[in-house]
């Protein structure tokens, strides 16, 4: 065993349930930023060089789409529909929509670092969950997941299904009163100082870091 995947199960021990952040935590995608995802998507569905322009109409409408949403959670159906009303035709729209999943699908592979971590903590019989603050599909992240060789896990919980963040601490809430744990029982692990460390700490749980590829680029990108 690595070094570091023993000194995170090391950590485990105290716990009975293992939370784990999905995107940069157990799994990566093949982009620097996620929104570059859209740059793909925009060349694919409107023709070389359209992506750019789509990229910047996916992201003001994700931000339109988060204004009068309450907590500000969004589905990708909501970001759609918000590029819609900005213009976009419907039938266009869908094939975006469509193929930003299949995307965000063949565009993720493992974190080689974690998934021993994830291994050890189903096999010393922890309790686990995955949690993102995320707005696509339950079923599409599940897959990407799946996709990476995770598997056997307790739960996904998904900020746009729950309607609160993990950011905020409430979505960790929400785990603890679904499983019926207390705040000492759950361990959260993530890369996102933010929404895993901090919200963790504002739901009262304990949190590990993971580091996270390109952290200084997307810090100056504020994404
Ligand atoms: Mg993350």
């Amino acid at each position: 065993m690595r070094l570091k995947t023993f000194l995170y199960t090391l950590c485990l021990r105290r716990y009975r349930a293992v939370s784990f952040d999905i995107f940069d935590t157990l799994l990566e995608r093949d982009v620097d930023r996620p929104v570059d995802v859209f740059l793909r998507v925009g060349d694919i569905v409107l023709g070389a060089g359209k992506g750019e322009q789509f990229q910047a109409d996916r992201i003001a409408a994700e931000k339109a789409a988060r204004v009068p949403a309450p907590n500000g959670e969004v589905t990708l159906d909501d970001i759609y529909e918000a590029l819609i009303a900005a213009g976009y035709d419907r039938e266009t729209a869908e094939e975006l929509k469509t193929e930003e999943v299949r995307s965000e699908l063949n565009g993720c592979f493992v974190k080689a670092s974690m998934k021993p971590v994830f291994d050890a903590a189903l096999k010393r019989g922890k309790t686990v969950f995955l949690i993102s603050d995320m707005y696509l599909p339950p079923e599409v992240i599940s897959g990407m997941a799946a996709r990476c060789g995770y598997e056997g896990y307790e739960k996904l919980f998904v900020s746009n299904e729950y309607g609160v963040s993990k950011r905020s601490g409430k979505l960790f809430d929400e785990v603890l009163k679904e499983y019926d744990l207390s705040k000492k029982d759950l361990l959260h692990i993530g890369d996102s100082i933010g929404a895993d460390l901090l919200g963790a700490r504002k739901a009262g749980i304990a949190a590990l870091p993971v580091a996270r590829k390109n952290r200084l680029g997307r810090l100056l990108d504020r994404s």
